[in-house]
């Protein structure tokens, strides 16, 4: 089987051309399996990859709610949107100074059920910066 044709079928189904650049992207994101950096994508695409066309793609991505950036406020990490994958945003994200990383922590999550009545919530992200497993070893 054709191991691109379920990312073709993610675009085609909202309508955007299956363009080889597009299912390279969502591909990466794909088996990556945490959210991941414009920096990191950049990386795995390859050093011919343009920076620009990267990031109009991932805009396209996200309006068309296919990725989502789980860090708007920041940098920005993006995640797949769609499936048994899909993200919520209710655990704990840990960013690594180091490797510039950022895990998903499903071991702490916060159940915002319980905000108190009169309060809506438009956003929420919970986050921990510091150094991860790989890096601390490293060191
Ligand atoms: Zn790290
Ligand atoms: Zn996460």
């Amino acid at each position: 089987m054709d191991a691109n044709l379920k990312y073709r079928k993610i675009l085609k189904r909202h309508n955007l051309s299956a363009t080889q650049f597009r299912i390279r992207v969502l591909k990466e994101i794909d088996i990556v399996g945490r959210p991941i950096s414009r920096n990191e994508l950049l990386d795995k695409l390859g050093i011919k990859t343009d920076r620009v066309t990267l990031y109009r793609n991932l805009q396209i991505l996200c309006e068309f709610n296919i990725i989502e950036n789980v860090d708007p406020e920041g940098s920005g990490f993006f995640v797949l949107k769609y499936g048994k994958k899909a993200h919520d945003l209710h655990h704990l994200h840990f960013e690594c100074t180091e490797c510039k990383k950022l895990y998903c922590i499903h071991e702490i999550v916060s159940d915002i059920s319980k905000i108190p009545a009169g309060f809506n919530v438009d956003s929420f992200y919970l986050l921990a910066k510091g150094t991860c497993e790989a890096c601390s070893t490293n060191n």
